[in-house]
C-alpha cells in the first residue's frame, strides 16, 4: 500500500478519501478518524460511507490504518469503568455463525461462577445470526439499557447483554448496520476494529474470542480465521488486556436450532443440562477459559468442571432467569418456551436418497434464515424472531430416503419458498460418512499474559 500525497492546509473531503483507498493509498490518522466521526455525527450520508467500505474491503486497511479504526471507533463513545467491582471482568465474542448462540449460554454461567460479564453484542450480520435478535425475541426483554441500568444489572446478577448505543461504540452501531447490507462484513480490518471497538469500551480485564472458521463463517479457510484473530488478540493485548483467540468451527450449523427464538429455547435446553452435544462442549470449553482469564480457576480443564456444575446444580439457568427479569423480559418462557413466538407455518424438507449426509452448506442455512425474515435485507428491516430451522439431520448421520432433513418455521409463502430452494441444495448426501470429523476446537491462539 503506498503513502498518497496530501496537502494537509486542504480541509479533508469525503470523496477524496474514498478516491484515496479506491485507488490503493493509506489513509492518514486524521483522515480516518474524520471519516468515523463525521459519520457518526450524521455529516456523512450512507451512500459515501458505503462506498467507503466498499473500498477499504477491496483494497484493504493495514495494521497501522486498522489500529487507527479501532481507536477512533473505540473513541466515539464512551469507555466504561467497572472498577467498583472487585471481581474480574470478563467477555466472550464470535466472529459470527448459524445457530450459535454460546453468549446466551455463557453470560449467566460465567456470572454464576463469580466473574462479571459486561457484554455488548450485536445483531445478526450477513447470513448469521445476532445475539441482540435472539435476546429480542424473549417478550419484553430490552437490549437498550441505560449505563447507569447496565450498572445496576451486573451489580444484581453478574451478566448483562446490550447493544452498541449513542454512548457505547456508536461508531459501530451505524457502521455495523450499514456493513450488514453492503457486502461488507468478510473483510478481517474490518471485524477488528468493529469488535474490539465495543469489546474495548466494555471496560474489562480479559477477552475470549471465538473466530469461526468453515462454510457458515466469515473466514471460510482456518488461514485467514487465524489471521484475523492474531490482529484482534494484538489489538487487545496493546490496550493491556488478557486475550484469547479460540479458532472453532462453523461448517454447519452449531446445534440443531437457527433463528432468533428457536435459538433461545435451544438455549434454555443447555441451560436446564440437555441439548444438541456440539453446543454444550464449545459452551464448556469458553466457558472455562473465561474462568481462567476471571482469575477463578487454575486451569482450563478445572474451568470447564466448574462450567458443568454450575449448569448441573440450576444456577446457570437461574441467572439467566434473573438476567431476563432485570432487562424487561418475561421469565416465564424459561419454564414455558412456548410463550416464545411461534411461527405459523411449517414444512419438512425430506431427503430424496438413502446414505449419509455428507455436508451442510452452512452459509446457505444462514441466509435460508435471513431470507425467511430472520435478519435483515435492508438496514431499516424489521426482523421476524418466530421464523427459523430445525436440523433433524447433521453432518455425518445416517438418513433414509424420505427422511425430513429439517422442519422450516415460516411466516410468508413466499419467503418460504426462496429459502425452500437455497435450503434443498444446502444438504449433500453421501455414499459413506466423512472420513474424518472436523475438530470442534481447531486452534487456540494467546496473549502471552493470557498462557495458562
Ligand atoms: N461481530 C462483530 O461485532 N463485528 C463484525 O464485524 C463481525 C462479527
Amino acid at each position: 500500500m503506498t503513502k498518497a500525497p496530501t496537502n494537509p492546509a486542504v480541509p479533508l473531503r469525503v470523496v477524496d478519501l474514498i478516491r484515496k483507498k479506491r485507488d490503493g493509498h493509506e489513509l492518514l490518522r486524521e483522515e480516518i478518524e474524520g471519516f468515523v466521526s463525521g459519520y457518526t455525527r450524521g455529516e456523512i450520508p450512507d451512500y459515501q460511507a458505503s462506498a467507503w467500505l466498499m473500498a477499504s474491503f477491496l483494497r484493504g486497511l493495514n495494521t497501522a490504518e486498522t489500529a487507527v479504526l479501532t481507536d477512533a471507533m473505540l473513541r466515539s463513545g464512551a469507555i466504561l469503568d467497572f472498577s467498583h467491582f472487585s471481581a474480574r471482568k470478563v467477555d466472550k465474542h464470535s466472529t459470527g455463525g448459524v445457530g450459535d448462540k454460546t453468549s446466551l449460554v455463557l453470560a449467566p454461567v460465567v456470572a454464576a461462577g463469580g466473574v462479571i460479564v459486561p457484554m455488548i453484542s450485536g445483531r445478526g450480520l450477513g447470513h448469521t445470526g445476532g445475539t441482540l435478535d435472539k435476546l429480542e425475541s424473549i417478550p419484553g426483554f430490552s437490549v437498550r439499557l441505560s449505563l447507569k441500568e447496565f450498572d445496576h444489572v451486573l451489580a444484581t446478577c453478574g451478566c448483562s447483554m446490550i447493544g452498541q448505543t449513542a454512548e457505547i461504540a456508536p461508531a459501530d452501531r451505524q457502521l455495523y448496520a450499514l456493513r450488514d447490507v453492503t457486502g461488507t462484513v468478510e473483510c478481517p480490518p474490518l471485524i477488528c476494529a468493529s469488535i474490539m471497538s465495543k469489546k474495548l469500551a466494555e471496560g474489562i480485564d480479559a477477552l475470549v474470542l471465538d473466530v469461526k472458521t468453515g462454510s457458515g463463517a466469515f473466514m471460510k479457510k482456518e488461514e485467514d480465521a487465524v489471521f484475523l484473530a492474531k490482529l484482534m488478540v494484538d489489538t487487545g493485548a496493546r490496550m493491556g488486556k488478557d486475550m484469547v483467540a479460540l479458532i472453532t468451527d462453523m461448517d454447519q450449523p452449531l446445534g440443531h436450532l437457527v433463528g432468533n427464538s428457536l435459538e433461545v429455547v435451544e438455549v434454555i435446553d443447555i441451560l436446564c443440562g440437555k441439548g444438541p452435544q456440539d453446543l454444550h462442549d464449545l459452551c464448556l470449553e469458553l466457558a472455562g477459559w473465561m474462568f481462567y482469564l476471571g482469575y477463578v480457576v487454575k486451569t482450563v480443564a478445572e474451568g470447564r468442571d466448574k462450567a458443568a456444575s454450575i449448569i448441573a446444580s440450576g444456577k446457570g439457568l437461574e441467572t439467566f432467569r434473573r438476567m431476563v427479569e432485570l432487562h424487561g423480559g418475561d421469565p416465564r418462557v424459561i419454564d414455558n418456551p412456548a410463550l416464545l413466538p411461534q411461527a405459523h407455518g411449517k414444512f419438512d424438507l425430506v431427503s430424496a436418497t438413502k446414505g449419509y449426509v455428507g455436508s451442510i452448506a452452512c452459509e446457505s442455512v444462514g441466509t435460508a434464515c435471513v431470507i425467511l425474515g430472520g435478519g435483515r435485507e435492508k438496514k431499516e428491516d424489521a426482523v421476524d424472531p418466530a421464523v427459523g430451522i430445525v436440523l433433524h439431520k447433521k453432518v455425518g448421520d445416517a438418513v433414509d430416503s424420505g427422511d425430513p432433513l429439517c422442519t422450516v418455521h415460516y411466516n410468508s409463502e413466499d419467503r418460504a419458498a426462496r429459502s425452500k430452494a437455497l435450503l434443498e441444495s444446502s444438504f449433500r448426501i453421501a455414499d459413506a460418512p466423512p472420513a474424518t470429523r472436523r475438530p470442534l476446537v481447531h486452534r487456540v491462539i494467546q496473549s502471552s499474559e493470557a498462557k495458562p
